[in-house]
């Protein structure tokens, strides 16, 4: 049996528990040499944004620390992948790689190259789905295509049951007799120059153990997800959406912690795990369609009369439309690099569908500032929200911001905390404090043009010239 080491690459399964790359390593009795390499120019025109490269600074930093605990460490190079792999290899003597699978279209690309490159040399280059429940390559509908509706492609999951590959919690591992010199984290570059990123650090904890501990919390009231999942002010969903992203918890950990509830048929756990559900069909379409980061599955939203705006763009990206749902969820994202679901599809919508802008420029702005960017819920989402993807809202539907608001927050408490021009509005105008009478607004001192934008569009001027766009389109 070789003694030769194994490089375990970690990209984004930054965990040390239920990593199936890290538990096949581990079997092979072997020295193991975890590394991480940073090469943000083979992301392609996705380059991790600057909430994310925070997330990832610190996410390395604490896997460093819990490899640590497990009388190991993570070897940390910047440079071409294939490159400083075989640098490794030459150092260490190792003769494996193994790592999990990514599947954006140009990390496919680049992880091909690679593993025929490896075999080249006959170096092993094993890899492993660590980060989904199913495998996309694997799952087709009746005719044999994939799957562009949500429902049956979930049914058809559930329906197949969801295979495990091997994982466990490693106790320890076999360290090589020496190690390679490895960078530092802070040497990467990954922090931002200006402080931006301070009420980002207050309000996550983005270590892999921070990851376990929202799961742990949101089990004790994953229950009444049904009830809260929609209302943006109370604290209803799960927040593992950037632990997931990374990998520093993975969905089968989701699962396996709800199975129990989930086959006693408690209906929260059943629309949790559909969510859950969303996040595998936007890597499922992202596999199958790679180019829809860029352009619009229903190709006939290539001809869109779209209005470009850098003004009303900005506007949107600073929260200054004078619709208080979207400004306050677009606050929300620049102070702590989350929002709400229920408001990404309002403030998506507000961006497309009222201010015609290409749902490009939002999904851009997202990628930006979401400390959970991911480029496979990200797409999905803006498609849908475009109505020109898989499954999509159709795009004549159009939210509208104030019963929105009027709906899912009634009271204004969300409008109110990030909005707090509009602290002291009654909730009977906080979302809509134009029509408020002048004493009212006198009262909560709000002066519309002074200290609280007017509205930047008229909502049924807006919707009618959505709709005549839309139509123009069919012709
Ligand atoms: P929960 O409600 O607790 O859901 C649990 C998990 O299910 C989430 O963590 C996430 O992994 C998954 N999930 C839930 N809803 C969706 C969904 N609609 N699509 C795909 N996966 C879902 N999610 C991202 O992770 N990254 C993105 O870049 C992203 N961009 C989005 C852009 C737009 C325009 C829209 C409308 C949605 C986007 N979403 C994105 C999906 C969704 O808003 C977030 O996953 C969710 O708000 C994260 O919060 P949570 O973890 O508390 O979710």
């Amino acid at each position: 049996m070789s003694l030769r080491p194994v490089l375990v690459w970690f990209r984004h399964d930054l965990r040390t528990r239920d990593n199936p790359t890290l538990v096949s390593a581990i079997e092979t009795g072997r020295p193991l040499i975890p590394i991480y390499i940073h090469a943000p120019d083979e992301e392609g025109a996705w380059k991790a944004g600057g909430a994310t490269q925070l997330w990832l600074h610190r996410a390395l930093a604490s896997l460093d620390e819990a490899l640590g605990s497990l009388g190991s460490r993570l070897i940390i190079r910047s440079g071409e992948s294939l490159s400083v792999l075989k640098g490794l290899i030459e150092e260490t003597g190792a003769d494996a790689v193994y790592w999990n699978r990514r599947y954006e279209p140009a990390i496919i690309e680049r992880d091909k190259g690679i593993k025929s490159s490896l075999s080249e040399v006959g170096i092993e280059g094993k890899s492993f789905n660590g980060s989904l429940l199913i495998d996309p390559t694997k799952v087709f509908n009746k005719s044999g295509k994939p799957f562009r509706v949500f429902t049956p492609f979930w049914k058809h999951c559930v329906g197949e049951g969801f295979k495990t590959e091997k994982a466990s919690n490693p106790r320890s591992l076999k360290a090589p007799a020496s190690w390679p010199q490895s960078e530092l984290v802070d040497s990467l570059g990954l922090l931002p120059s200006l402080d931006w990123n301070e009420p980002i650090d207050d309000a996550w904890d983005m270590t892999e153990a921070g990851g376990h501990r929202a799961l742990k919390r949101f089990a004790s009231k994953v229950a009444d997800y049904k009830d809260t999942r929609d209302l943006p002010a109370e604290d209803g969903t799960s927040s593992l959406s950037p632990y997931l992203h990374f990998g520093q918890i993975s969905p089968h950990q989701v699962l396996a912690k709800f199975r129990g509830r989930l086959e006693e048929g408690n209906e929260g756990i059943r629309i949790f795990m559909s969510e859950i559900g969303w996040r595998e069909f936007g890597y499922y379409l992202l596999f199958h369609f790679p180019d829809t980061t860029t352009k619009p599955l229903n190709e006939t939203f290539e001809r869109f009369p779209w209005n470009e705006d850098q003004e009303l763009l900005q506007r949107w990206q600073k929260g200054q439309t004078g619709y208080p749902i979207v400004d306050a969820g677009m606050r929300q994202l620049w102070l702590t690099g989350w929002m709400h679901n229920r408001v990404r599809m309002v403030v998506a919508s507000f961006l497309v569908k009222h201010l015609l802008q290409p749902w490009q420029s939002g999904a851009e702005w997202f990628w930006d500032t979401l400390v959970d960017a991911d480029l496979a819920s990200n797409t999905l989402g803006w498609q849908w929200t475009a109505g020109c993807g898989a499954d999509a809202a159709p795009f004549f539907r159009i939210f509208n911001p104030i019963t929105q608001g009027e709906k899912f927050d009634s009271d204004g408490n969300y409008v109110a905390k990030w909005v707090p021009e509009l602290a002291d509005m009654p909730a009977k105008y906080i979302h809509s404090p134009w029509a408020a009478p002048t004493a009212v607004l006198d009262e909560a001192g709000v002066r519309l043009g002074d200290n609280y934008p007017e509205p930047v569009v008229d909502h049924k001027e807006a919707r009618t010239k959505a709709l005549n766009a839309f139509e123009r389109l069919k012709l």
